[in-house]
């Protein structure tokens, strides 16, 4: 049976990227292979992955805008960023709120996707109006009950600017938290009340108007183990 727009119930669906294909040409544009991480295992892949069976045409291209905005910005994200006291960087000129509907696209193209490396994942009861929000139905501070944080990776391999992976999910202290990688930066979303928030709060980027954040060992991240392990070839 051919399948309908998950958002707006339209026919047919097309090619819907989950991470926009815009993402993996940035990291191929400079003269490697992509790696895709997906369930805790690093493979190499072209332009990322999609699904044919959640959107149609005029859906993709909405949210399409906010995929637009993120990747002219990712492409040179780390230059524009000055060091703060306490590991904090700020970027002066990123509209924040823009940035988090690109981050909620990703995540909700994810959780809507059933294809094989995003069949666990789902953001649940959070689903819906997580699209209410991209699909511009509801102002993004609405979503009180989301917040959003961005890292940046401190690179000792320049080779980890090439990196992506799709988003994993767990349950910690009652929250959903959602963690993936861009290209040098990593992302995180806590959906729901979690008792660290009291002392981050400040920097969740979708209710500030100032994109800040911290540096990170990647080394540290899930991502990073798992890329660590490829390369001794465990
Ligand atoms: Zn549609």
């Amino acid at each position: 049976m051919p399948s309908i727009c998950v958002n707006c119930g339209g026919m047919p669906t097309i090619k819907a990227h989950i991470v926009p294909a815009g993402i993996g040409r940035l990291i191929r544009g400079k003269g490697s292979g992509n790696l895709k991480i997906t369930q805790g295992k690093a493979e190499p892949t072209q332009l990322g992955i999609f699904d044919k069976n959640i959107l149609c045409e005029a859906c993709d291209n909405y949210i399409g805008k906010h995929d637009d905005y993120a990747i002219r910005h990712i492409r040179n994200f780390r230059e524009k960023c000055t060091r703060k006291p306490g590991k904090q960087f700020i970027h002066p000129s990123i509209d924040c709120k823009k940035f988090s509907m690109f981050l909620l696209s990703v995540v909700w193209r994810a959780s809507k996707s059933q294809r094989p490396a995003l069949k666990h994942f789902s953001l649940g009861e959070f689903e819906k109006e997580i699209g209410d929000v991209i699909f511009g139905r509801k102002a993004i501070d609405y979503l009180d009950n989301v917040n959003i944080f961005v890292c940046l990776y401190k690179l000792r391999f320049p080779a980890l600017k090439l990196l992506y992976s799709l988003p994993n999910s767990g349950i910690d202290d009652g929250a959903l938290i959602v963690g993936f990688t861009m290209p040098g930066m990593g992302i995180r979303i806590y959906i729901g009340d979690h008792s660290d928030l009291k002392f981050t709060n400040n920097i969740a980027i979708n209710r500030s108007s100032i994109m800040r954040g911290l540096y990170r060992e990647f080394e540290n991240t899930a991502d990073g183990q798992e890329l660590l392990r490829l390369f001794r070839g465990d």
